[in-house]
């Protein structure tokens, strides 16, 4: 078997293709224009390339609800020329192969859970902390969806009053993502963020708000592994702080055995990278055993 898959972001579509032992075979990236300029380009190369079926991970929001008449859409981006597109549609009808179909994030909780450090899990959340923020939810071995699918980059956290940033989240200033993705760290501080590497108050704080985060998924989704990846989490500095800090916060109240090793509960992506690509491939996989 052969598998196609799509990571679909706002600024760059990564086209795969793999193999059954999840080996990535061939992979390239083309920029995100409109539809009609990108699709086609798309759409070839898979042609091209035959595969059995397509897995998508797409940035969103999207409609993942099967008896939804839009299913398969992106719906409310903020990139315009995306709103409201078909992109599911699109793949069916020009590939006519199965295709599966999920937010970027899902797809990539998904590979963690099929091929790295969630596998065997039933339950685990997978955190980005890029360009923006995004969690994908594992949930009694299935990904949540809900009435739409979870946005939890979004949540509203408290803001240490030391920090006199506005917050840049264009709908809730200083949500988690508004606070602590990559574009708010430089926005902050006026410097990449790889710049800010050896100052060490910058990584307290977006150490806090990243714990600040853990500890609301704790409580609610009951994880029993987390994951953080993205671009902002290569400063590996950030994990001795996030895990002291959630302790410090969760104050004792959880008691696991989960909670009481730390250093596995909460980890870095195992994957290289690979964990969007390696989950699209298993979103097509799934689409071809539901045929
Ligand atoms: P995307 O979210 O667009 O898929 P990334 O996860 O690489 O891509 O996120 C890009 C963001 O991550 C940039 O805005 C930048 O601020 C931040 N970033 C990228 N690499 C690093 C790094 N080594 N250290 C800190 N921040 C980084
Ligand atoms: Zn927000």
């Amino acid at each position: 078997m052969l598998y196609g898959t799509l990571e679909a972001g706002g600024t760059k579509m990564v086209t795969g293709l793999i193999n059954e032992k999840g080996e990535v075979l061939e992979r390239a990236s083309f920029p995100t224009e409109t539809p009609e300029k990108t699709m086609p380009v798309l759409i070839d190369w898979f042609k091209e390339r035959k595969p059995d079926a397509l897995g998508i991970g797409t940035f969103g929001p999207a409609d993942l609800d099967e008896t939804s008449p839009t299913y398969g859409y992106i719906t409310s981006t903020p990139k315009l020329d995306w709103r409201d597109y078909n992109l599911l549609g699109a793949f069916k009808e020009a590939l006519g192969i199965p295709i599966g179909f999920d937010t970027d994030v899902n797809a990539a909780a998904l590979g963690e859970a099929t091929f790295g450090c969630m596998k065997g899990l039933s339950d685990g959340i997978y955190i980005t902390i890029g360009t923006g923020v995004g969690v994908g939810v594992l949930t009694n071995g299935k990904l949540l969806h809900g009435m739409l699918h979870p946005e939890a980059g979004h949540i509203l956290l408290r803001q240490n009053p030391i920090d006199r940033f506005e917050g840049n989240c264009p709908y809730h200033r200083n949500c988690f993502e508004g606070l602590a993705a990559g574009p708010a760290i430089e926005k902050r501080y006026g410097k990449s963020a790889k710049e800010l590497k050896d100052i060490p108050e910058v990584w307290e704080l977006e150490a806090e708000y990243i714990s600040q985060a853990l500890v609301n998924y704790i409580m609610i989704l009951s994880p029993k592994k987390i994951v953080l990846g993205g671009g902002v989490m290569h400063q590996e500095q950030l994990f001795p702080l996030v895990r002291k800090k959630t302790l410090d916060l969760l104050n004792r109240y959880i008691n696991t055995k989960e909670i009481a090793d730390i250093d596995n509960y909460i980890v870095p992506a195992s994957l290289n990278d690979n964990q969007g690509i390696l989950g699209c491939a298993r979103l097509a996989e799934l689409a071809l055993n539901a045929r």
